[in-house]
């Protein structure tokens, strides 16, 4: 009897999985795995509104396997050990995984492999798991990724993507393999109140949702903040429920310039992992320095803490950073902005914003978040590394009349139209009325400090 092992990671679907589907063809019995692993928990990454999602999508990914006849194993410890047993328990002879870009999963395939050859077990990565492209899979000449989106994006519009694979039909494992008892987001507490619900079927249905009356609109709609009309697909993209090929393909299907700017969007995903899987350090360290030296943590301690509780005094930006905290999701214009406030107008160092996205956003996703926070830092692969986005120019253009701040900063619900962008403009008796905030600094002050620590005043 042939066995193989496989292992999910950030990949929890049926369909179009192709290491499931190599591991179906090639053996007679699969041990579907997911392995809770203690680096990952280490390295502060597990936190609670991620933990409540993965929960969710463990428990879709056991009830469609029982559905085939199968279930899912989960353990908990070193990924590598825990993997390595559960192939001796199965007596597997393979194990199939999907590739993934960060420096922890390069160091996890390595030693992984090293372990299982020890055992005569061979180790298949599949790459297009995670990604439409594959990291590398396009390169410019004379380098091994590449550093700007737009020459990239022609390339990989470029790619014939591979057919995605249906989900199987039944799923044998074999006897024997002991599992732990699934996670369960009902054990959590420290969620965000508005917190999406995980799992392959949420993730379908959002998709099919999205692909019938939300992308047509897309393109003219995707920046409106309280229009809410992007797809909200990400978290679904960052567990893996939703496969970024089929996405492709059906979206591509769907046409029109609307699936279009969508097809765009999934790709600066690709992009940021080939930036990634060629730059590990990135993570971290600037991709490219501006020499920044950033305000101390002392001197910026109480303008982080306002902006991480939404109390900056600029509507817009508090607005967002609440949406944040309620929903551990935020509109990617409100990320833009946030983030340029933080690392320009605040002069504070990127990796302090994007650490408290990490603790509190669904998605959060180490390719994509700190290249974001880096590309609107300027340290990253942004062609216009000085740019800053004034949040009332950016309120008054991408929240017109003011609904989006009305509906996440309720002290200000009773300013009408625009004027909830500037409620400094209000005098006596009237600012008074209102429990808020002024400014924590002038933008004009703000604008002056950046452009001195990048030298060009
Ligand atoms: C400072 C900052 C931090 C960010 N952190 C994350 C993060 O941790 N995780 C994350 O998935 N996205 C992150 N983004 C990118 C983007 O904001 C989100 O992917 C998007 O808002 C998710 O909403 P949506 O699914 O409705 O997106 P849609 O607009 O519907 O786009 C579809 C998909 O395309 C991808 N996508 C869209 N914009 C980007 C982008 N700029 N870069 C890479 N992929 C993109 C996402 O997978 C998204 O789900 C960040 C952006 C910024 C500016």
């Amino acid at each position: 009897m042939s066995i193989s092992v496989v292992l999910f990671t950030c990949d929890l679907r049926l369909h179009d999985h192709p290491p499931l589907r190599a591991a179906l063809d090639g053996t007679e019995e699969v041990v579907p795995l997911f392995v809770r692993d203690r680096g990952v928990d280490a390295s502060g990454f597990a936190v609670p509104n991620r933990l409540a999602f993965l929960a969710d999508c463990l428990h879709d990914l056991d009830a469609g396997l029982r559905e085939r006849g199968g279930r899912l194993v989960v353990r908990s410890g070193d990924l590598v050990e825990e993997v390595c047993k559960v192939a001796a328990e199965a007596d597997a002879d393979e194990v199939h995984m999907a590739a993934d870009a960060s420096a922890h999963a390069h160091r996890r395939e390595r030693r992984l492999r090293r372990a299982l050859e020890g055992e005569g077990v061979r180790l298949h990565v599949h790459d297009t798991v995670s990604t439409a492209v594959a990291p590398g899979a396009v390169a410019p000449a004379g380098s091994d990724h590449f550093a700007v989106f737009t020459p990239y994006f022609r390339r990989w519009s470029e790619q014939r993507l591979r057919e995605p694979h249906g989900a199987p039909r039944a799923v044998r494992v074999p006897e024997g393999v002991g599992s732990e008892s699934l996670p369960s987001r009902a054990d959590l507490s420290g969620l965000s109140e508005g917190l999406a619900a995980g799992g392959e079927i949420a993730g379908r249905k959002s998709l099919a949702t999205w692909l019938r009356s939300g992308v047509a609109a897309y393109e003219d709609r995707h920046d409106d903040l309280a229009g809410d009309a992007t797809s909200r697909l990400s978290p679904h993209l960052h567990f893996g429920t939703l496969s970024p090929v089929e996405l492709v393909h059906r979206a591509r299907r769907a046409g029109g310039p609307g699936a279009e700017a969508f097809v765009r969007q999934l790709a600066w995903r690709d992009f940021h992992r080939q930036v990634l899987a060629a730059r590990p350090a990135a993570a971290d360290a600037d991709y490219r320095t501006q020499h920044d030296r950033w305000r101390s943590e002392k001197a910026a301690r109480a303008d982080v803490e306002a902006w991480k509780e939404g109390r900056t005094g600029y509507p817009v930006v508090d607005a967002a950073m609440r949406q944040l905290r309620h929903e551990g999701w935020m509109h990617n214009r409100g990320r833009l902005l946030t983030a340029s406030f933080l690392a320009k107008t605040l002069y504070v160092d990127w990796r302090v914003g994007a650490r408290h996205f990490l603790d509190l956003l669904v998605d959060g996703d180490v390719a994509n978040n700190q290249l974001n926070w880096q590309w609107m830092a300027g340290t990253g692969t942004d062609t216009r590394p000085n740019r800053v986005l004034n949040p009332v120019i950016q309120a008054k253009r991408y929240d017109p009349d003011g609904a989006y701040v009305r509906r996440w900063v309720p002290e200000l619900a009773g300013l009408e139209g625009p004027s909830v962008h500037e409620p400094w403009k209000l005098r006596g008796l009237d600012r008074a009325a209102f429990d808020y905030p002024d400014p924590i600094v002038e933008l004009y002050e703000g604008l002056a400090r950046f452009k001195r620590a990048r030298g060009r005043d």
